[in-house]
């Protein structure tokens, strides 16, 4: 919330008298102070615009903030990138999905973008115009979505915008969002059948998510506790990126606390691991810089145990009773696989004697989910077929009676812990072009102050999943 009052005062102070339609002194540098408002996920409206007002302008914010799928949105007048020379016809410096694409260059996160062209009419180049770039992660509907908002709303940017960003954030499987080609009668019944059986669905999960937090209260409370004294003993420093980066790792570790505290369910412990995960990797960014060496993108955690923070490498681990398979392990973790010394596993005792954790594939289902989170809606792969399948099983008894309802998880589940990521973390983003770091970026890169280069175009872009262009 601070950080959305600070971003009306920037935009306070930022009003330029609103240009009449000629020709945009230069649209490539406009669209770099565009981009600069979006580091973050989030609704940039350029104080021109008036269609929207403040109280509208945060709710979308807080909307695409909180969306599965990291949304950046710009609304911007047409005069702005307008370069005929003139008011009397309008020649955009982009045109459709481009225009989206100039501000995915600029900011250079992958993610979905999209840019409303404010003007009177479609001739003088109001439009909407939206794209996903990513290479890794899921997919999203960006085309539908744009399509939808258009169809439902437009002209009125309000409504338009929420509905891109309830739309734009459903995963890219039609199977599941539009296997049913029924109509009328039929959904009626459907919805019917789902709002009576929904109820004992919800009352189990609840249930079972109370179970969770149960097992995982202790084991978080412990790991925090013993991460806020590494935290406590961190050197104290004059250099300026080092304090601020023990600063956002002490604020990280705060924050899950106090998540923690407040925690009721699945979602919750799961944002817990991932702020944990994000605090680990932001001690190892960290020694990284005091190193002198270049920050190290994210991994996913040691699989023996994600207390050993980010994995540098991979190991071939055979448990007793499985298969072989590829582990991501820490640096000691893969010392006493040289070494043929047996790995340190995180024990978790329920009942009866410890075990792996690994094998609690219900009760610690959001705990892995969380630290095995990307923080974008995409995960590093957990390499344990029957954690998956246990996971799998009981979210299909969650849902078996509430078909569609995996989109809600989704957006619930992973939603949080970027909602989280976006209000704490600052603008910052990958600047080498590497596609690995992107996935992690949006909740990570934050530790990294580097922020991209906005002279604009990239180098390199992700590939494109989905998009879609509009006037209106
Ligand atoms: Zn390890």
């Amino acid at each position: 919330m601070k950080r959305l009052l600070a971003a009306f005062a920037v935009v306070g102070l930022w009003v330029l008298p609103a240009l009449p339609a000629h020709a945009a002194t230069d649209p490539a540098a406009y669209m770099n102070t565009v981009a600069s408002h979006l580091g973050d996920p989030g609704v940039y409206v350029d104080p021109g615009v008036t269609e929207l007002s403040e109280s509208e302008i945060a709710e979308l914010d807080a909307a695409a903030k909180s969306a599965a799928a990291p949304i950046r949105i710009a609304v911007i007048p047409a005069s702005k990138i307008n370069t005929s020379g003139n008011a009397y016809y309008v020649e955009l410096a982009w045109e459709g999905e481009e225009i989206a694409d100039q501000l995915y260059d600029r900011v250079g996160v992958e993610g979905v973008y999209a840019v409303l062209v404010d003007a009177e009419s479609e001739s003088d180049g109001r439009g909407f115009h939206a794209v996903q770039r990513a290479d890794h992660g899921p997919t999203y509907y960006v085309g539908d979505a744009v399509d939808e908002a258009v169809d439902c709303c437009a002209p009125n940017y309000e409504p338009m915008l929420k509905q891109f960003i309830q739309r734009a954030q459903i995963v890219d499987k039609p199977f599941y969002v539009d296997a049913a080609p029924f109509a009328g009668g039929a959904a009626g019944i459907i919805g019917l059948w789902c709002a009576v059986t929904g109820l004992g669905a919800r009352r189990e999960r609840r249930r079972d998510e109370k179970n969770h937090l149960e097992v995982t209260r202790p084991l978080l409370n412990e790991e925090i506790i013993a991460l806020s004294q590494q935290v406590s003993e961190l050197p104290t420093t004059s250099d300026p990126q080092q304090s601020k980066l023990s600063k956002d790792v002490l604020d990280t570790v705060e924050k899950a606390r106090h998540r923690l505290d407040a925690a009721q369910g699945d979602r919750d412990v799961e944002a817990v691991t991932t702020l944990l995960g994000s605090a680990r990797y932001g001690m190892v960014c960290l020694d990284a810089v005091r190193a002198g060496k270049p920050i190290p993108k994210p991994t996913a955690p040691c699989f023996f145990d994600p207390r050993h923070g980010p994995s540098t490498d991979q190991i071939e681990w055979k448990p007793d009773d499985g298969a072989a398979r590829n582990v991501d392990v820490c640096a000691a973790c893969k010392q006493r696989d040289v070494d043929d010394a047996q790995p340190q596993i995180r024990m978790v005792t329920r009942v009866e004697t410890p075990r792996p954790y690994w094998e609690f594939g219900e009760d610690l289902g959001a705990y892995v989910d969380g630290y095995w989170s990307r923080g974008d809606g995409s995960a590093w792969w957990f390499p344990d077929s029957d954690f998956r399948r246990r996971g799998e099983e009981m979210r299909s008894r969650w849902h078996s009676r509430r078909p569609g309802s995996r989109f809600r998880r989704f957006g619930s589940s992973v939603g949080s812990t970027i909602g989280d990521w976006a209000a704490s973390s600052s603008s910052g983003s990958g600047d080498d072009g590497d596609s690995s770091w992107y996935g992690g970026s949006n909740r990570r890169s934050s530790w990294s102050s580097r922020t991209r280069s906005s002279g604009g175009g990239s180098s390199r872009r992700s590939s494109r999943r989905s998009g879609g262009s509009r006037g209106f």
